[in-house]
């Protein structure tokens, strides 16, 4: 809808209205792009042949310099909740959707090239990406993706061979960088501000939500459309007894259960692995359940639950490793209470809905936390001693875990021997806290001890859920010193690693260490929101 003024000097952005995406073209200028870093297990799932990254315009397209074609591109608008404040319309600022695919096993894959140009939704920013951001997205997103947790996926990364001005928050001093674009590709990138969106306009716009929301369910939850009432399932709800309610008499009831149940089990492998997303503004939430939006995110080094990698997030630290359960809750809540505004589900639906992600981010949380230390079963002691061992002394998350596996179920091991086999993450302790650390570890022998499994099994199942390699933000950091002098071998090696995070890769291990000294120096490795 045209809102009055002259469109030669209207440069104010103003709202998209009653719609749920604007079609849009790439703009972003671009001079000789280069295609620097590809994944070939994308490729396979868009059933692309590798031959095709030989291609000479294959930079062309993927920097949306020349169109793809069959492809409707548009960037979607959707709003959000940040940093728990409504922000109104937000929308594709800088992504623009060229297509979707389906591949051989009907599966539906939508192509998007992130830094691509301004949109309707670009507001005051450029819409561009620089290179930076843009390894650290495509680098992460598959990282993600081979450690099991899902994730929006990465097919490339193109330089634009131009560059782009950035305020770089550490001097105040403006800088220029290199731009670059990635191609990101995922079933669907709806978020729970997609919805948002729409019920926040008022009435006029509530079948909006309705519409969308039968898209999504139709061409992503299908399995909620005809559920016949032999599947039927009651549930209780938590404070009264009698209250029941009945998912298969609501679709999207038995929707906001699903999404919110993915959520709390996306969250659930996050605190697993020691991920924290650094944004969880209900804009990157994505209704699939998939880490969404590579900002200023991290994974734990030293273990610390207040650990913030967004410097835009400090001092208050809301979206800490240690909140994001809670926070994502608090999203679930904004997102039931959009589809409770446009009449979609009842108020006890939506309570249902909260109680839901509650029940399924323990059972997740501590299944994984008992698969990590090769339990038999939870052990709430055990583990929160450990874990406040750990942050007492800093010991880091990924190595601890790693080399928690060779420990020996054997209770006659002297106890001057105890801590060998994790010497190498237990650094500078004292007496006293050599003390503690040796009270957890007979505690947890004697646990091991009465499990019955053997020290080899244990060993087997413990590394296939603890990581050997995580893209620890120091190795992306040289990645990227190295990619912004040229050299984009550093991007696609640590890439190769992140594929295989759970093997020994000999010859690999450089990148398993913890970071070097010049990693914690001010300013080096951190992250701000914009980039
Ligand atoms: P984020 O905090 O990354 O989730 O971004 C919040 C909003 O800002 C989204 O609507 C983005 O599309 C938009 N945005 C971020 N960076 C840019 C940029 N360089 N140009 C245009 N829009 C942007
Ligand atoms: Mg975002
Ligand atoms: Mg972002």
């Amino acid at each position: 809808r045209e809102l009055p003024g002259d469109p030669r000097t209207d440069i104010m952005p103003r709202d998209v209205l009653h719609a749920c995406y604007t079609k849009v073209s790439p703009s972003a200028e671009v001079e000789n792009p280069q295609l620097v870093a590809w994944s070939e297990s994308v490729a396979e799932s868009l059933d692309l042949d590798s031959k095709e990254f030989e291609r000479p315009d294959f930079a062309q397209i993927f920097s949306g310099a020349s169109p793809l074609v069959g492809g409707v591109s548009y960037a979607q608008c959707y709003g959000g909740h940040q940093f728990g404040m409504w922000a109104g319309q937000l929308g594709d600022g800088r992504a623009i959707t060229l297509g979707e695919l389906l591949n051989s096993k009907s599966e539906r894959w939508e192509l998007q090239l992130k830094g691509a140009g301004k949109t309707p939704y670009s507001r005051f920013a450029d819409g561009l990406a620089v290179l930076r951001s843009s390894i650290r997205e495509f680098l992460c997103s598959e990282a993600m993706y081979f450690l099991g947790i899902p994730t929006t996926r990465a097919l490339c990364l193109v330089t634009t061979g131009k560059f782009v001005t950035r305020d770089m928050f550490y001097d105040g001093n403006p800088k220029e960088e290199p731009g670059a674009i990635v191609c990101r590709v995922a079933q669907s990138f709806l978020r729970f501000g997609s919805y948002q969106i729409h019920a926040s306009r008022g009435k006029e716009d509530l079948d909006i939500v309705r519409t969308l929301a039968d898209y999504t369910i139709k061409h992503h939850f299908p399995h909620l459309e005809n559920m016949s009432k032999s599947e039927s399932v009651s549930f209780k709800t938590g404070e009264e007894d009698n209250e029941v309610v009945d998912l298969t008499s609501n679709k999207y009831a038995a929707w906001a259960v699903e999404v919110s149940e993915r959520t709390a089990s996306l969250i659930a492998k996050w605190q697993g692995v020691g991920f924290t997303h650094g944004v969880l503004n209900t804009d990157n939430m994505s209704v699939l359940g998939l880490t969404i939006d590579y900002g200023p995110f991290g994974f734990l080094d030293a273990f610390d639950p207040s650990y913030t990698p967004n410097t835009t997030d400090l001092p208050g630290r809301r979206y800490c490793f240690a909140n994001q359960p809670d926070i994502a809750l608090w999203n679930i809540a904004q997102f039931a209470m959009t589809l409770s505004s446009a009449k979609l589900i009842t108020d006890k639906e939506s309570n249902y809905v909260m109680e839901r992600y509650g029940t399924k981010f323990m059972d997740d949380y501590q299944a994984i936390m008992t698969q990590k230390l090769g339990l038999p079963k939870y052990n709430k002691q055990l583990l929160s001693k450990l874990l406040n061992n750990m942050a007492v002394d800093k010991v880091d998350y990924t190595n601890f875990f790693r080399l928690l596996s060779n420990i020996k179920a054997d209770p006659a091991i002297p106890e001057d021997e105890l801590l060998i086999p994790l010497k190498a993450v237990l650094l500078d302790i004292g007496k006293e806290r050599k003390e503690a650390w040796t009270s957890w570890v007979k505690f947890y022998i004697e646990e091991l001890s009465s499990s019955g499994i053997s020290d080899e099994e244990r060993k087997a199942s413990m590394n296939s859920v603890n990581p050997k390699y995580v893209l620890r933000n120091y190795l992306c950091q040289s990645a990227i010193d190295a990619a912004e002098m040229g050299d984009f071998e550093e991007v696609r090696r640590l890439l190769k690693v992140m594929e295989r995070p759970f093997d020994e890769q000999p010859g690999m291990e450089k990148y398993a260490r913890l970071p070097p000294a010049w990693a914690y120096r001010p300013g080096v490795c951190m992250l701000s929101c914009s980039s």
